[in-house]
């Protein structure tokens, strides 16, 4: 999965998120070690290190990026398929939406065209 990981949102890190990723209501990605340093994993609300949009509880999801065949076969099981659909959709939306962030930080930023 290398080079294919979310990259933490805040400004000063940027980093892979391999193992982990702290996902917030605001669709930031937050590293493990940036989520710490900040107080996600504290008492919250909190600032979102990102965009500083408060985060109450509900807003945020630690999700642990290292899952297995195990987790595969149950993490779904049990929700209708609207709403399995419906939360893949928005997955693969916020997937999606930080590929293309870390791809525009990859290109040259000259201007193009005449
Ligand atoms: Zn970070
Ligand atoms: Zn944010």
């Amino acid at each position: 999965m290398e080079g294919n990981a979310l990259r933490c949102n805040v400004a000063e890190c940027g980093e892979e998120t391999a193992n982990g990723v702290v996902v917030t209501g605001c669709l930031h990605a937050i590293c493990l070690q940036c989520a710490g340093n900040y107080g996600l994993d504290g008492p919250l609300p909190a600032p979102c290190p990102a965009c500083q949009k408060t985060l109450e509880e509900s807003e945020i999801m630690v999700q642990n990026l290292q899952v297995s065949e195990d987790w595969k076969s149950i993490v779904m099981c049990g929700h209708d398929p609207t709403t399995m659909m419906e939360a893949t959709g928005r997955a693969i939306t916020f997937w999606s939406y930080h590929m293309s962030q870390k791809m525009s930080t990859l290109l040259p930023s000259e201007p193009v065209g005449p």
